[in-house]
């Protein structure tokens, strides 16, 4: 019942053009999850609710907070966490990440929302995740652009592509976590926070 679902939920994104998470990259999240024992979840973008649904789904004693700026995306998400009965432990925020202040820690934080802001939420949530807490950022290799930019002329995805191999310089500098990158999905980061 819950692949049916969990299948339409998928034709509704392609159909619609919403980038939720792909099959390789979903997988490598939740398997993440899984191994690691991961129980309070961060996730900054929620669209429909699709990756937020899938994590959650991993163990019943695990807790969301997932932040989406759009209404109509928000208003989806809501439907379709009720449809999957996960409001008790989907808690979805209508807001614009980088406005809010939340004082929960995490012991993961998905990052998959604008690509033009990832360094700004790396450093306003870092304060939220625990010591030895990972960050996980989506979309790192944008269709294959962050590694060749030459099969786009727009100057907004030039520009755009600019952003995120500024975010790859900043993880791969950033000497109060380790960072591990696959080109799995759209390409991912796993960001470990060191314990010190
Ligand atoms: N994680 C989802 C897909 C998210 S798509 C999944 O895999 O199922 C990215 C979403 O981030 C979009 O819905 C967009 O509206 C939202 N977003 C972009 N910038 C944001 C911000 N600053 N704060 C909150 N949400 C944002
Ligand atoms: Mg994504």
């Amino acid at each position: 019942m819950v692949y049916l679902q969990l299948d339409e939920l998928e034709k509704f994104a392609k159909k619609n053009h919403i980038p939720i998470m792909q099959k390789e990259g979903i997988n490598f999240l939740t398997d993440y999850i899984k191994k690691n024992n991961i129980k309070d979840i961060l996730e900054i973008g929620s669209a429909i609710g699709y990756s937020a649904i899938k994590m959650a789904l991993v163990c019943d004693d695990i807790n969301i907070t997932t932040i989406e700026k759009d209404r109509n995306m928000f208003n989806l998400a809501i439907e379709n966490i009720k449809n999957f009965n996960l409001e008790n432990r989907i808690n979805i925020i209508l807001n614009d990440a980088l406005e809010i202040d939340l004082k929960n820690k995490y012991d993961l934080i998905f990052i998959d929302a604008a690509k033009s802001q990832y360094i700004k939420f790396f450093e306003k949530f870092n304060k939220n995740l625990k010591r030895g807490g990972t960050v996980i950022s989506d979309n790192l290799s944008f269709h294959g652009l962050v590694e060749d930019d030459s099969k786009t002329k727009n100057r907004n995805t030039k520009q755009l592509v600019k952003k995120i191999r500024k975010y790859i310089e900043f993880l791969r500098n950033n000497e109060n976590y380790i960072t591990t990158f696959y080109t799995l999905g759209d390409g991912i980061a796993v960001s470990i926070k060191k314990a010190n």
